[in-house]
């Protein structure tokens, strides 16, 4: 027999929450209790602090409370992956769950990242696939960009402060989607502006520019950016960041993070609830929350 999709029809009361530590900073109980509360389910979404050395006991802990599942913040998304019954292809690759679904206590990791950012990406006016892409930054975030920009067939280049942490990441993910991902670091000026100038997409997935940093840009001033370009800037603390406002300009396309982080919500919205989620309800809550 088939399993059902959630633990419970989305009309009975249930309850999901992020895991984390620290998780008072975070934003996803303002974005999914008003997306709850405008779909008229009583389900509620708590903050739950998790020290790094309980993850497997929180995550058997939803098991045995009920939930019908939870979002997985720093810095537990690698390490819940092990105490999970099941972790889909994708987040295995991307090496991060961020979304446990309990299907009737099988737990389920995904990664919604991926998909949240070519959601956002389109809803601001760029079609990704077979695109020519430059990403900036090799940490974790960075990791579901290139996931998600590769799956859609874009050619990728990959530039990051410290190169190694570029070229390792090349390694692992070029033999994945059979695409060699040339690196480089900010500092080789010619051959950024030369990738910056052949390219379509531009994405900064290092933290540069993020309050209380606001006047910084990942790029060096001597860069041009060309107006052809599209930028998607992650960081959502400020929205506008100086790379954003430069892109603007320049006559570019910028697009800022915050439709990333409301789509990675949405997808797990829809996973827990087999509901499709209030996108504007859920972008209210967080421009006025
Ligand atoms: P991370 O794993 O700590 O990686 C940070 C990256 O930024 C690394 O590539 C690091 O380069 C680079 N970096 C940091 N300081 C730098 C500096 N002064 N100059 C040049 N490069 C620098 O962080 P993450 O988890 O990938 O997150 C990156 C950003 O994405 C954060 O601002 C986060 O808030 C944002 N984010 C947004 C969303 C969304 O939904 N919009 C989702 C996830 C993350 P090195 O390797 O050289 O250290």
């Amino acid at each position: 027999m088939a399993q059902p999709d959630t633990l419970q029809p989305a009309n009975q009361p249930a309850l999901v929450g992020v895991m984390g530590w620290p998780v008072a900073h975070s934003r996803s109980p303002t974005m999914h209790n008003a997306a709850f509360q405008a779909l008229g389910l009583p389900w509620q979404y708590l903050r739950l602090p998790v020290r790094p050395e309980h993850v497997a006991e929180a995550v058997r802990g939803l098991r045995g409370l009920g939930f019908a599942g939870a979002n997985v913040t720093v810095p537990h998304k690698q390490t819940v992956m092990a105490a999970l019954d099941e972790v889909t292809l994708e987040a295995r690759a991307i090496g991060a769950v961020n979304t446990i679904v309990n299907r009737a206590g099988h737990l389920v990791g995904y990664n919604t990242d991926a998909l949240g950012f070519l959601r956002a990406l389109r809803e601001g006016g760029f079609e990704p696939r077979d695109c020519r892409a430059v990403v900036l930054g090799a940490g974790g975030a960075s990791r579901a960009i290139l996931f998600a920009l590769l799956a859609a067939r874009a050619r990728v280049t990959l530039v990051n402060r410290t190169l190694a942490r570029a070229q390792a990441l090349a390694t692992e993910f070029g033999p994945l989607f059979r695409a060699p991902i040339p690196t480089l670091t900010f500092a080789d000026l010619p051959a950024l502006q030369t990738a910056l100038d052949d390219t379509d997409l531009l994405v900064n997935a290092t933290s540069v520019g993020m309050h209380p940093h606001e006047a910084a840009s990942p790029l060096p001033s001597a860069i041009h950016l060309p107006a052809t370009l599209t930028v998607y800037d992650l960081v959502y603390t400020p929205l506008e960041t100086r790379l954003l406002a430069a892109t603007r300009a320049a006559g570019g396309n910028a697009i800022d993070g915050l439709g990333m982080l409301i789509h990675q919500g949405a997808v797990a919205f829809t996973l827990w609830t087999g509901q499709p989620a209030p996108l504007s309800v859920m972008r209210a809550a967080l421009t006025n929350g």
